[in-house]
């Protein structure tokens, strides 16, 4: 008998060899063998006859080789074959088939997939047909009768499963197929399921036993199209196991930090009036219903954990500003963490132009400053003389103590995610670990990834000795328009509140896409804005800020357009190698309007605010992502007067590319955006990197499963609250029990709970 922990090295024909290949694929234990699924499934009980196809359908037959062999044409090597079902043919090409020589002999019986086509002469043919040889000994690598009735057996005559081959191919889908076969006849006896009863009669699902078996090895009955999109009974219960899991270690921190000592900040009148007072607008109705959740969860006894999100432009930064107020009138201190040492500038400018006259003391502490300087700040931070602290992840690598922190601000946090939040907060509930929090973050931005990850030592108030002491409030805003879908999963643990709304007076960008044949035209356009006062931003696809070869580029068009181009304009250059004085006075100069034009790498792209600014070049647009061409877009328009975002493309434009530039074109809505960008990318992507700190998932897709992620949100927020007429607290205990060991498997985080 085997256990669902047990390393699959210890199933009957899987070595160490074979086991370390299944290890690049995650699969390790039984458990993870059981849950590889099937990529699709093939209607073998049913094959089609030849004589019945259709042209333009996906189709599987089974039929015999008849012929077949290499020919070469003048651009590659052609292999064809062709298999019979009696008088009727079917021809396969693969171009470039050299490799399948060997491969087929005649009379051997094969199943062949693909979209058939009708060639010219009438002849029915698919190419680059997937195949499978039914019944070949040498592919079997045994020579045993009853091994290859077993083979076939598995192979024809029902609906069978096909599985993405590992170890460049050595693990065929037949492989597969009967190991998992020998897993699943080996498996334990069924545990009492540890989703509730209840969950189970709404969900409608089946036994977790009933759904491996049949999620490998379908009924004869059951629907190619359910089987095709995952909608099977066993898919659903697969799925929905999954993800209920997930959101229940979410919703179990979400309740632990609610358990925890906050600091119940008071909203009275007195903070009213300085909120009112520094307002240099009248609020949007959404940033005003924001601002009434994060004051009602800074009143709360328990620390706050809000994400506010919120479109480019949309207004968060005074939203952040408001909540700042309600801390520093109540005697606390406040961190405002920005990922870009500019955007901390920025905020800095802004915090003092719109918050010092109420006399509140604002100091900028980044890693750029002199060492005296930083000392000096940070006396002045230990001995409560600043109320608020505006830097970049400086704040966290630094032992920066705090005289009384009340809330902690991190302003852009995008692409990271729960899984290091979590860790993170986990550091910072034992004992301040800020050196390893830097180490564990990324090469390329150690701290900005920390910085926005969480709250690293600022939640450790300075207060010597063991007293008990309060967690302060944190908010994290995000101007990445998550879907919906993507916030469940990566912020399930905290609170969501949503900009959904523009201020007003604003008309919507403009944005169009030329070709960059056409760049002197754009650059008259650009000119003509210019002389009727505005600014403009030109960017180059410099992603990589250690991409020597895209910054030269993006350095020498800066010399053309200064120079040549735009010789009597004021052209400033800003990228990400300059060190940081420069950066602030580049920057500087294109806020006062002495610089017309700003030539800029994606540094521009997160939180920069000049709404002088109302054109965009984005030059190779075709090489930026959905969501980050989105984002730099958000640099204009942010003002009355109407707004131009120009892709400009050089060269070819891969499909995927034109969708993006499509988008972009068609639509404004941030999370119009997001939803594309997420599904054409896949949510690992989406966050930038693929240890975007997204739970692992087997089998569910947040795409394809967001309503059963919704469901399952919903009944682990329902269980947690605790037992009713409907759940036991037995089958509570039971469903944590099994959320922990989850976990601990999964994440390798022990203390969920
Ligand atoms: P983001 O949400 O992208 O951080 P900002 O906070 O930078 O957006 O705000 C974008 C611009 O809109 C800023 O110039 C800001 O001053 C302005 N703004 C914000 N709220 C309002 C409002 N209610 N009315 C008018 N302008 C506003
Ligand atoms: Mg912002």
């Amino acid at each position: 008998m085997l256990e669902l922990a047990t390393p699959v090295q210890y199933i009957k024909g899987i070595g160490p060899r074979l086991a370390e290949v299944l290890a690049a694929k995650g699969v390790r234990t039984v458990a993870d063998l059981l849950h590889y699924l099937p990529f699709r499934y093939e209607d073998r009980l049913n094959p089609r006859g030849i004589a019945e196809l259709r042209p333009g359908e996906m189709a599987t037959v089974i039929a015999e080789v008849r012929t077949s062999g290499l020919f070469r044409t003048r651009r590659m090597p052609i292999f064809q074959m062709t298999a019979g079902q009696g008088r009727a043919r079917l021809k396969c090409l693969w171009f470039n088939g050299t490799y399948l020589r060997d491969r087929f002999k005649p009379g051997q019986w094969v199943a062949l997939y693909g979209k058939v086509e009708e060639e010219r002469s009438g002849e029915l043919q698919i190419m680059q047909p997937q195949f499978e040889i039914l019944g070949d000994p040498a592919d079997d690598g045994t020579d045993d009768a009853a091994q290859r009735n077993l083979a076939a057996s598995l192979e024809v005559g029902r609906i069978v499963p096909i599985y993405e081959s590992a170890g460049q191919g050595r693990l065929t889908a037949r492989w597969f197929r009967r190991i998992i076969r020998t897993a699943l006849e080996n498996m334990p006896p069924e545990q009492p399921d540890a989703i509730p009863a209840v969950v189970r009669s709404r969900m409608a699902l089946i036994s977790p036993t009933e759904a491996l078996w049949k999620v490998h090895w379908p009924d004869a009955g059951e629907s190619l199209t359910d089987l095709q999109s995952a909608r099977t009974p066993a898919h659903v219960r697969l799925i929905f196991e999954e993800l209920f899991f997930v959101e229940l270690g979410l919703e179990f921190k979400r309740r632990q930090m609610k358990a925890q000592t906050g600091i119940p900040f008071r909203l009275d009148d007195r903070a009213r009036d300085a909120i009112k007072k520094i307002l240099p607008f009248h609020p949007t109705s959404a940033q005003k219903r924001v601002l009434k959740e994060i004051a009602a969860d800074m009143e709360k006894p328990y620390p706050m954990r809000r994400l506010l999100q919120g479109d480019v432009g949309s207004g968060k930064t005074i939203v952040a500003f408001e909540a700042a107020i309600i801390a520093i009138e109540n005697g606390y201190q406040v961190a405002l963490m920005a990922p870009t040492e500019i955007l901390a500038q920025q905020h800095y400018f802004s915090a003092r132009r719109i918050l010092e006259s109420a006399g509140y003391r604002i100091v900028l502490l980044t890693g750029s400053l002199e060492q005296d300087r930083k000392r000096e700040i940070r006396r002045h931070i230990a001995q409560g003389n600043a109320h608020l602290i505006i830097g970049t992840h400086a704040l966290l690598e630094e032992t920066v103590e705090f005289a009384k922190i009340g809330l902690v601000i991190v302003d852009e946090q995008h692409r990271f995610g729960v899984m290091q939040r979590l860790k993170l907060m986990r550091k910072t509930n034992e004992e301040p670990v800020v050196a390893e929090a830097a180490a564990h973050a990324e090469p390329t931005k150690p701290a900005a990834r920390a910085a926005s990850e969480g709250t690293g030592n600022l939640v450790r108030p300075a207060g010597r000795g063991g007293a008990l002491t309060a967690e302060p409030d944190v908010l994290v805003m995000t101007a990445t328009p998550i879907p919906r879908t993507l916030a469940l999963t990566l912020y399930g643990d905290l609170d969501l509140s949503v900009l959904d709304e523009l201020p007003p007076g604003r008309t919507p960008i403009v944005t169009r896409r030329v070709s960059d044949e056409r760049s002197s035209e754009v650059w008259d356009f650009v000119r003509k804005q210019v002389a009727s006062g505005h600014q403009a931003y030109v960017v180059y696809p410099v992603i990589e800020e250690n991409e020597e070869r895209e910054l030269k580029a993006a350095l020498k068009m800066h010399k053309e357009l200064s120079n040549r181009v735009f010789a009597d304009l004021k052209v400033g250059l800003l990228h990400g190698r300059l060190d940081n004085d420069l950066k602030e006075q580049v920057m500087r100069r294109f806020q006062s309007g002495e610089l017309n034009i700003l030539v800029a790498t994606t540094v521009i792209e997160v939180g920069v605010d000049v709404p002088n600014a109302t054109v965009m070049v984005i030059e190779h647009a075709e090489r930026f992502g959905l969501s980050q061409l989105h984002q730099l877009r958000g640099r204009i328009g942010r003002g009355a007067a109407k707004s131009f975002c120009i892709l400009m493309t050089g060269g070819k434009v891969s499909e995927e590319g034109e969708r993006r530039l499509e988008a972009m074109v068609r639509t404004n809505d941030g999370f119009q955006i997001a939803e594309l960008d997420l599904e054409l990318r896949g949510p690992g992507e989406f966050f930038g990197t693929r240890q975007a700190g997204l739970p692992n998932f087997l089998v569910a897709n947040l795409i394809r499963d967001r309503q059963i992620l919704e469901a399952a949100k919903r009944e682990a927020a329902a269980l947690m609250a605790g037992p009713n007429p409907e759940i036991s607290q037995q089958e509570i205990d039971r469903a944590i029990r099994q959320m922990r060991i989850r976990w601990q498997n999964t994440y390798g985080l022990v203390e969920v709970g």
